[in-house]
């Protein structure tokens, strides 16, 4: 590389990367953030001090060898890059794109406050993405079979993890999904702008050529039960995440136009609803839109929304933008590409027409009160407040919680009071024995990072017991 900056050069101004022009991506689903070149990648991994603590490793949820990758990466040697984010972690093209960095690894870069972190999700990325396109990565070797049998339920980056790590050591993985497509959230949630589908079809496909055999469209609970599973497999691991939409509770949320985010993002992600009638599934969102909520879901709702080509889309939180849920990255790319925002603003109604079409939504302003036990302070209605916002669809994006399907049909299987399957922290034991869970299904909806902890640590005590070793 000519003009190679010398290492370490923190002053140099951190590097976001380019991003598609706000008005122009708008009218497509590629990707919005469109990576680093190799020299902007060797400029970036120059600022990194090579802290011999390695704060941001420490504050990795799979411990990525943050310093080792980025030298590696300044070092142009992007191969062995990648072969050092693979010791810890499995999915980095994904992890690189989706996980909250600002909140782990970038938080905790001593050059946060004074420059700017390292962009190290952004060289993660890079350095997957370089090394699939020049065929830098091989399937991990396997050990020899050791004729034990695992079940995976859902192929979400939970059910992932385990499955890589499983059949690393030599066990016989199957991965049952409900859905036609594998991937979980990754395929069905998270818009193609922020996670291109090439990039998980890729790492199902790596799974595929290590041994793992997947199945899709079964439900389980319904064609099979965990109790048939336990006779046909040694353990079995339930990733089934946390697919039940919240609903408001509002009146009028049965009116024609209202979605849930589920329904929405999963009839434009996965079954292409943009591309009607090219494909089969319709969709009606009219000329205004309006979003409900403040997390990532809500952000991927409006921002797809924006892409069908409405008047309009105006999204309600009723709190400030302070203590959004949401990353403050997306949250930026959705004010830039016009979405409205209104703070402290809650509906408390929606009203349809003589057909039964949402019209407008009667919304009332808040303000912030006391904490509440999430430690958000809470949002307390104003009198007289109130207001109206025309829209002809509404998606609600405000929560989701796990499918009950699977602990209701389990006996046995205990459940908190949220429905989220209970386990053992460390090791992701259920109350049965040799059944195992993890990800949003435990925790009732989290981060891939987190979902992707889990596998790994059920994957260690699920090995244990295949061993004979635990219990
Ligand atoms: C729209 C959206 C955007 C998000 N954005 C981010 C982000 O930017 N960064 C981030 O870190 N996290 C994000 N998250 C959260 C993250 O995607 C989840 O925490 C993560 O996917 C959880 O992984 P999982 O494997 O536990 O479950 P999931 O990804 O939900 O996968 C579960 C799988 O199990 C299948 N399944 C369910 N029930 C059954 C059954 N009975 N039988 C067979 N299969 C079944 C489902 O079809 C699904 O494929 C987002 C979530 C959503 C919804």
């Amino acid at each position: 590389m000519n003009n190679k900056p010398k290492k370490p050069s923190p002053s140099i101004k951190q590097n976001l990367g380019k991003h598609q022009d706000p008005v122009g991506r708008r009218g497509n689903f590629d990707e919005v953030a469109m990576g680093f070149g190799p020299e902007e990648a060797v400029a970036e991994a120059a600022r990194c001090l090579g802290c011999k603590n390695k704060p941001c490793e420490l504050a990795c949820p799979v411990s990525v060898k943050v310093p080792e990758f980025v030298d590696l990466v300044y070092k142009e040697d992007t191969g062995a890059a990648a072969s050092k984010i693979f010791e810890t972690s499995l999915f980095p093209a994904i992890c690189g794109r989706v996980c909250p960095q600002e909140a782990y690894c970038e938080a905790a870069c001593v050059l946060k406050d004074k420059f700017g972190p390292v962009s190290i999700g952004r060289l993660e990325r890079f350095t997957a993405d370089y090394a699939r396109k020049n065929g830098l990565i091989t399937p991990p070797a396997c050990a020899p079979d050791t004729g034990k049998k695992v079940a995976c339920v859902g192929s979400g980056p939970t059910s992932l993890s385990v499955a890589a790590e499983l059949r690393k050591l030599g066990h016989a993985v199957t991965v049952f999904e409900a859905l036609h497509e594998f991937g979980g959230v990754l395929s069905y949630g998270i818009p193609t702008f922020r996670l291109p589908r090439e990039v998980v079809r890729f790492e199902v496909d790596m799974l595929r050529k290590m041994g793992v055999r997947f199945l899709k469209n079964v439900m389980v609970g319904k064609s099979l039960t965990i109790d048939e599973l336990k006779k046909d497999f040694d353990v079995v691991y339930i990733g089934s995440g946390a697919g039940l939409p919240s609903p408001m509770n509002t009146p009028g949320e049965d009116l024609v136009g209202v979605y849930s985010s589920n329904e929405f993002l999963t009839r434009v992600n996965l079954m292409e609803a943009f591309k009607f009638p090219a494909t089969d599934t319709p969709y009606y969102i009219g000329k205004k839109v309006v979003v409900v909520g403040g997390g990532n879901t809500a952000m991927d709702s409006a921002r797809c929304a924006m892409r069908l080509k409405p008047e309009n889309v105006t999204l309600l939180y009723r709190r400030t933008r302070a203590e959004m849920p949401a990353r403050g990255e997306e949250v930026e790319n959705a004010m830039e590409e016009g979405i409205k925002f209104e703070f402290l603003t809650a509906p408390v109604a929606l009203e349809g027409d003589e057909k039964g079409r949402l019209k407008r939504v009667k919304c009332i302003r808040m303000a912030l009160g006391e904490p509440d036990a999430s430690g958000r302070r809470k949002p307390v209605p104003q009198k007289g407040s109130e207001f109206y916002v025309e829209a002809d669809s509404l998606v609600v994006a405000i929560g989701a919680s796990p499918n009950p399907v699977i602990q209701q049909t389990t006996n046995g299987l205990s459940v908190n009071k949220w429905g989220c399957i209970a386990v053992d922290e460390a090791t992701g034991k259920t109350s049965l024995d040799g059944v195992y869970a993890g990800g949003d299904v435990v925790r009732g909806g989290a981060t891939v990072l987190l979902a992707m902890k889990d596998g790994k640590a059920a994957a260690m005590a699920m090995h244990e017991k295949l061993s004979g070793k635990g219990n």
